[in-house]
Order: C-alpha cells, then structure tokens, then sequence
C-alpha cells in the first residue's frame, strides 16, 4: 500500500521505530492521551481506522465547552470535564485555537421543569462553578432577548470550540512529541510476547508495552478483541441537527439549552452557536441501525443482530420506549422538530430551518437495561480500555488523557 503523509496522519504505513504505547482510535481521547503519554516521554503509534483523524463522534459534535453543570458531584465526569475544561482552554490559548467563553443559558419553560433546574444549579455549585447566576423571565431575555422561560441559569464558564481543529493541534504536538499517527489502519487483533505485547493493525504490526483503547463507537469490540470483556455493549445513538437559515441566526446569540430530563443522558434539542459561524439546533437522539450510520438509511446488518441478540438492549427499549418512540417521530418531523425548539425561541418557524450534519453517540447500555452515565475505564494487564466516553468527553479528553497517562507511566514497564 502506498504511504500517504497528510496533515493528520500516515496512511498505509508501517510503524517507524520502536514505541512503548499503542493507541487504539484518533478521536480527541485517543489523541489527548497519546499527547499526554509523549508529554512524560513515551513514545506512542496511534492506529486509526479511519483515513483522518477526529472522524466520528469528535468531529460531529456540537463544539460546545461544557461547564461540568450536569454531572454528579464526585463523578468522573463531574471531576475531568471541570479539569479539562480549564486544560482545554489554556491549550486553545498556547497553541493559538480559535475558542470562546461565551457562556450559555438554560431554560425552566414550564412549572414542572424548576426543581430540575434546581438541582442543575445545586449541582453546578456543588462541582465548583463560580458565577452561576438564576434568571427571571426578563434577565433571560436581556442575555438572550427571543428566548422564553420562567425561570433560568446563566453559566459563564460554557464555549465553543471546533474539536477537530483541537485534534489537528494535538496531532501536531504528538508528532513533535516522536509520536506516530497511522491512519487508514484499523486494529485487528493483539497478543502477549516476554515484556510486552504485538498489536496488529491490517497491514502493521507493532511491539509496545502496553496499549490504549479509545475506539469511541468501537470500543467494546476492540475491547473484546484485547481478550476483556466490557461488560457492557455499545448502542449508537444519531443525533441530528438542522441549520437555522441566515436570515434568521440572529434569534440566538449564544447557546440556549432546555433543562434536560433527568431519567436520560442526553440534554434535549438546543441553539448552538459555531465558533466557524451559523447557528445549529439539535442534536436529538435517535437508536440508529448503524455505528457509524450517519443518515436515517445507513443500516449494517452486523450492528443490528449485534444488538438485538443483546439482553441489555432489550432491558433498556423496556423502559425508554415511550422516549425513544417520540424521538422517532420527531425525527421524521421538521414541524415537531421546529415545535421543540419553540419552548426555548417562541419565534422559532419551522421554515426557518434546513437539514444539518449528525452525529452517532457511542451510548454504553449495561446487561440490566441501564444507560452507563459516568465515564467507564478499565485496566487490564498493560492495557487500558476506555469503554463509555459520551459527552462531555471531547471537553474532558486533556484530564482523562492525563489520568490513563499516569497510570500507563506507572503500569507500562
Ligand atoms: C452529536 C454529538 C454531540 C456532542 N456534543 C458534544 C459537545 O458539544 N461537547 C463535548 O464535550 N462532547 C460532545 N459530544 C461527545 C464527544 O464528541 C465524545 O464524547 C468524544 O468525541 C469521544 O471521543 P473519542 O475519541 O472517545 O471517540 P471518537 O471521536 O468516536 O474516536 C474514536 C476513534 O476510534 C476509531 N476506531 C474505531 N475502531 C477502531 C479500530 N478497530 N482500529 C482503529 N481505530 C478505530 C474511530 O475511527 C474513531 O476515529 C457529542 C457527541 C455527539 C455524537
């Protein structure tokens, strides 16, 4: 094969030299730990299926910054998007990433929503945010004046960012750090030899001391193939988004969020302003019949019997059926959509929006039914295994990167 050198990686090559940690997955966790891997001297080779780097969740996400709002108080998640946040943005600062503070608002739009949203604020005191400030109907509308709400949270420590250029730069210092990224190079199989282990990719093999699984979409495969079981299973979640025309972008100024039902992991549809310009809405969240499956059509067979033939899939539509339905609906709906984000935007029309990208969350279901909510990490020996990093893992990704790098220093000898 033919080696092809791009800004993000090397497809189609063979691993240069010696290393001591393999990382399997070039999203931004995948890269934010080989980074901090090189950052205390270990050598690392990135394997990446795809033929760039941030392909999947990283690179189709909504560029948000996220607080640390949400999560419970001790979480992983409470713990890492708090340290990331803040190591993202001195990164974005050092290497020159466009990244900006602009802080967002959510919104009670009914009685029945405030002791969510005040659990959301206690929370947010609780995982140390400074500056929370509870808004009346009005002060709503002076940060966001087409916004309705009867009660709101303004949280100023919220940005936007574009992740895959965050990776860009990450790939960059990786490659400064001796590192190597391989893309177009999916992992295929590992075993042990005396101190350490041969990780094959397609068309490259590799001796290292030890191995990282950030596969995202994929990781419980890859975990399987390691010899580990996850314990768990992956099932895609698309989110799908839609552009608010140009004429009509300035109906929001920044971010607006509704408060999120709090039996789900996901935070409703909302306005997203990108740091590249436009305004989206979205993302929903509907079961998709692919991991990668971007539009509604894309089905693989494989994933599908992959997931029927699954307990916990079952033991979760059981109890989200009536959710998951809506979602469906919606999703098939433009007007249901635009009726959504009228709760948030009253002047919100439905001709105002046009279709946008979509992303796949890699949402972990346990064997019971149970939506994983927390970050999941698990060690092996020499291996790591990142097995549940849904959002705010893009925000997180420096502090989770650094913690699997302090292990890894410990454990890899
Ligand atoms: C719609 C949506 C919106 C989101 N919004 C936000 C947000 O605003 N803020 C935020 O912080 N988080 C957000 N998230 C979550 C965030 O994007 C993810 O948590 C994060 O990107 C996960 O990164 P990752 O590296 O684990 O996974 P990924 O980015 O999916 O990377 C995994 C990589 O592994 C590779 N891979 C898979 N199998 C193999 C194999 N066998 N061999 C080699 N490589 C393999 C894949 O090709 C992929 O590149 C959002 C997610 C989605 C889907």
């Amino acid at each position: 094969m033919q080696a092809v050198d791009s800004a993000e990686g090397i497809a189609g090559m063979q691993p240069d030299g010696t290393f001591e940690v393999a990382v399997i997955g070039g999203g931004i966790v995948g890269l934010a730990t080989a980074m901090a891997l090189g950052q205390r001297s270990r050598r690392v080779v990135i394997f990446e299926a795809a033929d760039r780097i941030a392909a999947h969740q990283t690179g189709h996400n909504s560029g948000v910054i996220h607080s640390g709002l949400y999560y419970k108080p001790g979480s992983l998640k409470a713990k890492t998007c708090a340290a990331g946040r803040d190591a993202l943005y001195a990164f974005c600062d050092q290497r020159d990433v466009r990244v900006e503070r602009c802080g967002k608002i959510v919104v009670a739009t009914d009685p029945a929503e405030v002791p969510a949203l005040d659990e959301l604020h206690r929370r947010g005191v609780a995982n140390g945010l400074e500056g929370l400030r509870r808004l009346g109907p009005e002060e709503i509308r002076e940060i966001e004046p087409h916004a309705a709400g009867i009660d709101g949270l303004f949280v100023p420590q919220t940005g936007i960012v574009d992740f895959t250029e965050v990776c860009k730069v990450m790939a960059a210092v990786i490659r400064e750090q001796g590192g190597q990224i391989l893309t177009s190079t999916a992992f295929a199989g590992v075993h042990r030899e005396t101190g350490g282990l041969v990780v094959h990719g397609l068309d490259a093999k590799v001796f290292v001391k030890g191995l990282v699984n950030c596969a995202g979409l994929q990781a419980d495969r890859v975990a399987r193939l390691c010899g580990i079981e996850p314990g768990l299973r992956i099932v895609p979640f698309r989110g799908e988004y839609f552009n608010v025309k140009p004429g009509r972008r300035d109906l929001v100024k920044n971010l607006v969020y509704p408060v999120p039902d709090p039996r789900l992991p996901f935070l409703g549809v909302h306005f997203t302003r990108r740091i590249g310009g436009g305004l989206e809405a979205g993302p929903n969240a509907v079961l998709a019949f692919r991991r990668e499956g971007y539009k509604a059509s894309d089905v693989s067979l494989f994933d599908v019997a992959d997931m029927l033939g699954y307990g916990g899939f079952w033991r979760m539509a059981a109890r989200n059926w009536r959710a998951g339905l809506g979602e469906f609906r919606r999703a098939g709906s433009p007007a249901l959509f635009a009726a959504a984000l009228r709760k948030l935007v009253p002047d919100i029309r439905e001709d105002d929006l046009e279709p946008g990208g979509a992303g796949v969350r890699a949402q972990a279901v346990a064997p019971d039914g149970s939506l994983c909510d927390d970050f999941r990490i698990a060690q092996g020996e020499r291996m790591v295994h990142v097995l549940n990093a849904p959002s705010p893992a893009a925000t997180a990704s420096i502090a989770i990167g650094q913690a699997i790098a302090d292990f890894a220093a410990r454990r890899f000898e």
